[in-house]
């Protein structure tokens, strides 16, 4: 049966694709030590299951409006004055399947074909992907480790042309874990005002922040600042949540409204039952967060002490998310015992998984040839097994 063009040109995403591999060997038997999914290994704290449980009883169980109910758009708006000190409307909320869902109803919604999207390398691997969906043009523009992975405003006005729509951020950022300081954002931010291009600024990681590092949103820059950005954002990852699939956009009342429109046409509400747990999320005790956070912290001194004593690696630390994401490229022309060489990081994965038993993402994936992510949303046995795994490969 004929597929689309448009469908048959899309790369499956990367890092599914890797956790696939990974699963194959695991079901032939094979204990594989697996760090290529960015899920938080905890499981959502008991209050918001709880409030889930609660809706279903109390009969939550029917469409809800397109983008969500008051009630969580509300909550949202708290949060992000809470949080961040920014006032919101909820007429500028649009609740959606996640934030993944939230980008791409972005994108959609402001970009017609032909319009150009700068992404700073290395980013997510559905960055692109998203933009190309819509018959947009990713621009991507190269970061360097010696920069902490951050784009600089001369970079950005450099990439802008006239054809330029938007600029996708994502600060914490997967794969580097790079957290933008607050002045290099401030120059991108008067950038997109003097050339008024509009930021889609992914803050999914905002309390995913570790010690030394500063978040601030790109809303809070001022009105002409907030005015040109859209702030994507969701439970998945701060409270533990991807299975619940909520996600939102905090943008101005034209573009929710069109979000609005397209959702209603395309995919109608998120589960009404996540939305409330989500409202328990947003309103009720905070302290999973720092619970959460300290774990991560611990686990990301272990692993950046480890890598720092590996043969040939380089990375940046990351200064949130929970992803280390380092250089593997002295490795490459290596011999393997069959006699294959490695000669990217794509074969650097392989023949770590098939001969260590590890398995990471090539930083192919993210626009970054020469890199490896490993994330470190798992236990501390399985980072110590598979870090040790790791030493003995490159030794
Ligand atoms: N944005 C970034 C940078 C991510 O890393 C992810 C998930 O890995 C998402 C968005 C998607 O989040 P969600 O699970 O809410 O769709």
């Amino acid at each position: 049966m004929h597929t689309s063009n448009l469908v048959n040109q899309l790369a499956p995403s990367a890092t599914i694709a890797a956790a696939a591999k990974a699963k194959e060997l695991r079901d032939k038997g094979v204990n594989v030590l697996e760090f290529t999914l960015g899920e938080p290994d905890f499981t959502t704290p008991d209050h918001i299951c709880a409030a889930a449980k609660a809706a279903m009883d109390a009969g939550h169980t029917h469409y809800t409006p397109a983008t969500g109910i008051l009630p969580l758009k509300q909550a949202i708006c708290d949060a992000f004055q809470r949080d961040h000190g920014v006032a919101y409307k909820p007429t500028e909320v649009t609740i959606s399947n996640g934030a993944k869902h939230a980008l791409h109803n972005v994108l959609a919604a402001c970009c017609d074909p032909g319009d150009e999207v700068i992404i700073p390398t290395p980013f997510w691997v559905s960055y692109s992907a998203l933009v190309e969906l819509v018959g947009a043009v990713p621009v991507l523009v190269e970061t360097t480790e010696e920069s902490g992975f951050c784009m600089t405003a001369d970079q950005f006005r450099g990439a802008i042309t006239d054809k330029t729509r938007m600029l996708m951020l994502n600060s914490p950022s997967n794969p580097t874990g790079a957290v933008y300081p607050v002045d290099a954002l401030e120059a991108l931010a008067n950038v997109a005002v003097e050339k008024d291009v509009i930021v889609l600024s992914d803050e999914i990681y905002d309390k995913l922040i570790y010690d030394g590092y500063t978040f601030k949103t790109f809303a809070s820059f001022g009105d002409e600042v907030k005015n040109r950005t859209i702030i994507v954002n969701g439970v998945s990852k701060a409270y533990a949540m991807t299975g619940w699939r909520i996600g939102w956009t905090l943008a101005p009342e034209n573009v929710s409204k069109a979000i609005t429109k397209l959702q209603s046409q395309q995919t109608s509400n998120p589960s009404s039952i996540s939305q409330y747990a989500a409202i328990e999320a947003l309103t009720g005790s905070q302290d999973c967060i720092p619970e959460m956070l300290a774990e991560f912290q611990k686990r990301r001194e272990y692993v950046l002490g480890r890598l720092r004593k590996m043969p040939g690696l380089t990375f940046a630390d990351p200064g949130g998310a929970f992803y280390a994401f380092f250089n593997v490229s002295s490795h490459f022309g290596r011999e393997l015992p069959g006699g294959a060489t490695v000669d990217n990081s794509s074969d650097f994965c392989t023949a770590l998984l098939e001969g260590a038993h590890v398995a990471l993402v090539t930083g192919d994936a993210f626009g970054a040839p020469g890199y490896v992510r490993l994330s470190f949303a798992t236990n501390m046995e399985t980072l110590e097994a598979g870090l040790n795994a790791l030493e003995k490969f490159l030794s």
